[in-house]
């Protein structure tokens, strides 16, 4: 029999995958536990003003006496890092907040985190003050809580991240009464808070009298910003705002 006659390849002469590539498990995508994700207004700290995408991360470690976000505690859903990052972007908004909750509590909010400020949006973190946020991308603009006494979590403080803000950062103070004040205004001068980034005194809604916390601050001369919840002036303790 001559060469050119010899037969051809049949499909069992053909190469076979190696059963490694055959049987590797496809890519988990990245997750997290979502219980909202909403276009508003922004209603506090630097950013106040600007229509942002809040998204709420579920789940908190912290229990503040008067927390307003108790419905984020529990439940919420998986959401792909790519299906957030596409709901974002369907809103059409410059700002974005993260939030919850206590957003560090889920790990991979810091890959989120990154993959928006990569996007190119202006990125705020709310966060309780607890946990470690140093490997928060320097990019986010952190808006930290020190928890006063009548929150009930002071005890959770973690002091060491100070040494963690920037200037664009901002350190907030959520202020019951007067005792909460008091020990607001030693932090503020034993920390020397003021030098570090911009600080927040906000008043507890139906807690302390706005004007009552106006005062104080007039009156001893402190280097700190006011502020009062524009959302709550403008829909209430509405779910979505
Ligand atoms: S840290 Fe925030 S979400 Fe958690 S209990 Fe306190 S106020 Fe509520």
């Amino acid at each position: 029999m001559s060469a050119e006659a010899a037969p051809p390849a049949t499909v069992s002469n053909a190469p076979v995958p190696a059963p490694e590539r055959a049987t590797a498990p496809a890519a988990v995508p990245e997750r997290l536990r979502i219980t909202e994700i909403f276009h508003s207004i922004q209603g506090e700290a630097d950013a106040v003003g600007w229509p942002t995408v809040f998204v709420r991360l579920t789940g908190c470690p912290l229990r503040c006496t008067w927390c307003d976000t108790t419905y984020s505690f529990h439940g919420g859903e998986w959401r792909s890092i790519d299906a957030i990052l596409a709901e974002v972007a369907s809103h059409g908004a410059r700002h974005v907040c993260v939030t919850g909750g206590e957003p560090l509590s889920q790990k991979r909010c810091l890959i989120l985190l990154r993959r928006l400020c990569d996007a190119g949006y202006e990125v705020s973190l709310e966060t309780s003050g607890a946990l470690d946020v140093a490997a928060v991308d320097p990019r986010v603009r952190k808006v930290m809580d020190l928890k006063a006494p009548d929150s009930g979590e002071a005890g959770r403080n973690r002091w060491s991240n100070l040494e963690h803000l920037r200037a664009h950062d901002q350190i907030k103070f959520v202020l019951a009464g007067r005792a909460d004040y008091d020990w607001a205004c030693g932090v503020l001068r034993e920390h020397a808070l003021a030098a570090r980034c911009q600080v927040l005194f906000s008043p507890v809604h139906a807690s302390l009298k706005p004007r009552e916390l106006a005062e104080w601050i007039l009156a001893d001369r402190l280097p700190v910003r006011m502020q009062l919840q524009l959302h709550k002036l403008l829909w209430g303790d509405e779910p979505g705002h």
